[in-house]
């Protein structure tokens, strides 16, 4: 293309609305335009980019046996119906009226369709293992649209979902998938890891979200500083403190007032003791019930591992009122001794406590020397806390580590939940019907290219990963009016091109500064700039990333361009 022909609408200043710098530079660089809010329209330029993330998904999909299909983006509401989502999905859902009044969605995602789908068309086991996928773009009416591409209301997404015949079979299918991505994002040229998340009430590490590492990421990450574990904060997991330790006597409880006193914080100051020493109760409520949720002073109830382990659809924490009328007492003299009628949760750790301090459920009043066991019994002792940085690896002991991601994709095995609902059974081996095991597997590839740009770029603008630019080289003839330099220029540009180097003539009577800027701020991995040095057959060659610059005999450049491009 010559850039005089192409839309490409660059921006001097930096757009007002942009909070981080994917959606500044996408719009800046002239790739998207907003056509409402969390909707945008891919200029020309973006196209191209998502065309080669999206060849790169159906290459690696291709390669694992997926075989690519293309569902309605429109979903009668029926279908909804059957599986019980219709009145679960919730405002995120965007719902529509046919002319006959009756009710259908834009696909937010496709269990539904394809499950039936396969309901119909797949009755035995010699049918799986099945991989079927489509890349389409998919509509969420999220509640907070933001930065640019990452969260859309309409976004572009690989979804593959995976059939087979048992566990067994999905553990294989899972694994392919896991290895794609793998290979995916590392050919997309970003620095990603494949982390644990949680699955909600299935439990285990049914799922990994692949979390592309970038300060402006929205999700939170704990990895291990030797070994390859790494899981969100909701999932992440530490090494259970040991205890109690036998050898400390359990002493006498007894009341202690600490006027004033309501934070493990302040209640420990105050007795001249460590929050470590302090039990902190914390009342929550679901859908079922009230339940007090115990976890040593100096740590925080993981609410999203507590939802779970209580079954419940939804927590929040309880107001004070609803503490009083439980305990009678107010919020920060609470605690498990003598609780009654509501159900108590403890944290592993607590459990390995030995005389520790616990609000004794009435006003300015603690309890020292709280033994648990043998003081208050809990109902259930699990993991709830959320772990910080610098906590033991669960798998090797090392340090935890912190990082912030953006998820780019999500693995996630679904079992039997969607095909007995909906009913797609097939026959096995001894003609015995069965639910067909599922999967499903998300990429976001709209959301991949912002991501890209928040991991590749600097003060001048984007610098794409060659496999993934939108052209690989830019000519720049620095006199456009000087007919053997714009000859040079020209013929370097079909060189390259017919060598399949992805070129751009930039052919404007532009001033050399501004294109160069162009150059820079659109991301070219490589520009060749053809002035005065061009009638000795000399140019200049530039890389985007290193900003290594060499003088180069034209004839040399394609070889010299395609030697490089696979390290950019
Ligand atoms: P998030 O937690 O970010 O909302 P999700 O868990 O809802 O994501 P999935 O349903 O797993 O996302 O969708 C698969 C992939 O689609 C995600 O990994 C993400 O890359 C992408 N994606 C999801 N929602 C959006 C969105 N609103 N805009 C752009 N991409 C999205
Ligand atoms: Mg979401």
């Amino acid at each position: 293309m010559r850039v005089s022909q192409m839309l490409v609408p660059t921006l001097r200043e930096v757009p007002a609305e942009a909070e981080v710098v994917s959606h500044q530079l996408l719009l800046r660089a002239g790739f998207i335009r907003k056509t409402a809010s969390g909707v945008y329209t891919y200029l020309p330029l973006a196209q191209r980019v998502l065309k080669k993330i999206m060849q790169i998904v159906r290459e690696e999909m291709d390669k694992q046996g997926g075989q690519e299909l293309l569902m309605p983006i429109i979903q009668p509401a029926e279908l909804w119906l059957d599986s019980g989502r219709w009145h679960v999905y919730g405002p995120e859902l965007f719902r529509l009226k046919d002319r006959h009044q009756r009710d259908f969605c834009l696909g937010p995602t496709h269990e539904e369709v394809i499950t039936t789908l396969v309901r119909g068309d797949v009755r035995s086991y010699k049918q799986m293992p099945l991989l079927l996928y489509q890349i389409q773009s998919k509509f969420r009416d999220e509640r907070r649209p933001r930065f640019g591409l990452m969260r859309g209301r309409e976004f572009i997404m690989k979804d593959l979902y995976s059939f087979d015949r048992d566990e067994a079979g999905l553990e294989v299918s899972y694994q392919k998938m896991h290895e794609a991505y793998i290979n995916i994002f590392s050919r997309c040229g970003v620095q990603f890891r494949p982390v644990e998340a949680d699955s909600g009430a299935i439990g285990g590490s049914s799922t990994h979200e692949f979390m592309v590492l970038a300060e402006s990421g929205e999700a939170a990450i704990l990895y291990c500083s030797a070994c390859d574990y790494a899981a969100n904060v909701e999932k992440a997991t530490t090494q259970p403190t040991t205890g109690p330790d036998p050898s400390i006597p359990k002493l006498p409880l007894q009341e202690m007032s600490t006027p004033g006193q309501r934070s493990a914080e302040e209640v420990a100051a105050f007795l001249g003791i460590e929050p470590t020493q302090v039990i902190k109760t914390m009342f929550y409520k679901t859908n079922q019930e009230v339940v007090a949720a115990l976890v040593r002073g100096d740590r925080d109830v993981n609410e999203v591992k507590l939802l779970n382990i209580l079954g419940a659809l939804t927590l929040e924490l309880a107001d004070e009122k609803t503490v009083e009328q439980v305990t009678g007492a107010p919020v920060g003299y609470v605690g498990p001794v003598q609780l009654k009628n509501i159900r108590i949760v403890a944290d592993l750790d607590v459990m390995a406590m030995t005389n520790a301090i616990a609000g004794a459920n009435k006003q300015d009043v603690h309890f020292i020397n709280v033994n648990p066991q043998r003081d208050f019994t809990p109902e259930i002792v699990e993991d709830i806390r959320l772990v910080k940085v610098g906590e033991p690896c669960p798998k090797c002991g090392a340090h935890l580590l912190e990082a912030r991601g953006i998820e780019v994709g999500q693995i996630f095995k679904l079992g039997t939940k969607y095909s007995e609902i909906l009913g797609a059974t097939f026959l096995d081996e001894n003609g015995k019907e069965r639910p067909i095991v599922m999967g499903c597997y998300g990429i976001g590839v709209s959301r991949t290219m912002a991501a890209a740009i928040e991991q590749n770029y600097d003060q001048n603008g984007i610098i794409w990963p060659a496999n993934i630019a939108p052209f690989q080289a830019i000519v720049v003839p620095v006199a456009t009016k000087d007919e053997s330099q714009m000859k040079v220029a020209e013929e370097l540009y079909h060189t390259l091109n017919q060598a399949g180097v992805e070129t751009v003539l930039d052919d404007r009577a532009e001033r050399p500064g501004v294109k160069f800027k162009d150059a820079d701020l659109i991301g070219y991995p490589v520009r060749i700039v053809v002035g005065k040095q061009a009638s000795d057959g000399i140019v200049e060659m530039r890389q985007r990333r290193s900003g290594v610059t060499e003088m180069t005999s034209v004839k040399d450049v394609v070889t010299k361009i395609l030697e490089l491009l696979p390290t950019l």
